[in-house]
């Protein structure tokens, strides 16, 4: 039948001239999701909390260099509207609007009004679009890109308006946020569901997809083994291979939301273990542009989280080698622990293989609940050579990455509300 059709269209081009034939064949790979130059993609990948500090940390960690590195352009300003150290909801805003606003609030300005975005802007140029996320999908990243709300707390809030918004995949977690009420709205809507790895095998056949995998967020990179979660490469394979279908491309936000917490943590181990699963699916994002040749990818994270520092206590070393044993994150080893915490010893030894000196082991037995796991990761931090000055964000600029026909908007120092302009001029969003 199809070869059948085929020879009929070969026929026809014959008789009208081979110029009709080309436009044939353009409308045919359309069909097939190829797209035309016109069609232009864009796939927006955030590490969370990730600057040059990370990236040389992950560099030797890794031992060569990352998929990021070749590949980076320039570096980016971060700061909000209201202070020179941004939040995630200010900083993601910023990207997705071309607006500045204050730190809490998701794409809205100073005074509460709307800033649309860009995700927003492509689904009215008939362009399909996606956001995946580690965090919740409702959190202030993802949020910013298909919600307008005044504080970023208000998740209950963000949930109904990323499907009103008709964003066509949401993977990530935060499945409490989604009432049956809402998950029924979903379904009539044309969505196809997936709470697993294994549910999203057949993603490919859905034109819009929810996947939801974990009630709050989803695991850590060292937790998430035994679990029947997604990585995040994964989350990104399925969501292109969703959105490629459409011949008019395609807007995707992939963000590797834990690098930042790892980074409030003062969890080097989680830090470069999260970095690594970013890396996975930065190479997803990669591998499927260098193949499509109309899609642009690029990177940058939206601040810098614990003002980290590639060396410490006054040494001329870092010792990245040694957080290639870890096995945990703080937080796991803090619920490890008995209640008195006379195992810390054993449970950071197996774990780190940090042998913890008396001083220490006293330190993490005296310190108020909520401190244990920060204390760990300080003293893992230690060995590692890896300092931290903040459990908060910092303002320094991060670096910017980027691969594709549009990657030169991106290049030299641009602010963070670069992000959406560019992105507009390279999907020639009207
Ligand atoms: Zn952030």
């Amino acid at each position: 039948m199809w070869k059948k059709a085929t020879s009929i269209t070969m026929a026809s081009a014959l008789l009208l001239g081979s110029a009709v034939y080309m436009n044939d064949q353009a409308e045919a790979n359309n069909g097939k999701g190829k797209g035309t130059k016109k069609d232009q993609n864009v796939i927006l990948l955030i590490p969370d909390g990730y600057s040059s500090s990370q990236a040389t940390a992950y560099r030797w960690f890794k031992g060569e260099e990352s998929v990021m590195d070749k590949h980076l352009v320039g570096m980016m300003k971060t700061h909000s509207a209201d202070t020179e150290v941004t939040d995630s909801a200010a900083a993601g805003t910023a990207m997705a609007t071309g607006e500045k606003t204050n730190n809490g609030m998701i794409s809205v300005t100073p005074d509460g009004e709307n800033l649309e975005t860009v995700l927003e802007k492509a689904e009215a140029n008939g362009k399909s679009t996606g956001l995946v996320a580690t965090s919740t999908i409702t959190h202030a990243t993802p949020a910013v890109f298909g919600s307008h709300v005044v504080s970023r707390n208000d998740e209950d809030s963000i949930a109904p308006q990323l499907l009103e918004n008709d964003v066509d995949v949401l993977y990530g977690g935060g499945a409490k946020y989604f009432t049956d009420d809402m998950l029924d709205q979903a379904e009539e809507m044309g969505y196809g569901f997936a709470e697993t790895a294994e549910d999203l095998k057949n993603a490919s056949k859905e034109d819009k997809m929810l996947g939801l995998f974990a009630e709050d967020a989803m695991a850590t990179s060292l937790d998430r083994e035994g679990t029947e979660q997604p990585s995040l490469a994964e989350m990104t394979s399925s969501a292109i291979d969703v959105l490629e279908e459409n011949k008019k491309g395609f807007f995707l936000m992939v963000e590797g939301s834990q690098i930042d917490w790892a980074g409030h943590a003062n969890d080097i181990g989680w830090s470069m273990n999260d970095t690594k699963d970013f890396e996975e699916a930065v190479k997803a994002a990669l591998d499927f542009a260098k193949k499509d040749k109309n899609t642009t990818v690029i990177i940058a994270g939206d601040h810098e989280t614990g003002g980290m520092s590639v060396g410490d206590q006054n040494l001329y070393d870092t010792n990245l080698e040694f957080v290639r044993g870890i096995t945990a994150t703080g937080d796991m080893m803090a619920d490890m622990l008995n209640e008195d915490r006379s195992n810390v010893a054993e449970v950071v030894k197996e774990h780190t293989g940090l042998e913890l000196t008396e001083e220490q082991i006293a330190e993490i037995q005296s310190v108020e609940e909520d401190r244990v796991a920060i204390t760990i990761n300080q003293f893992v931090s230690e060995e590692a050579l890896i300092g931290w000055t903040t459990e908060a964000h910092t303002g320094v600029d991060v670096p910017v990455y980027a691969f594709g026909p549009g990657k030169d908007e991106f290049a030299g120092l641009i602010d963070n509300t670069d992000i959406a302009k560019n992105i507009e001029e390279v999907l020639k969003l009207k």
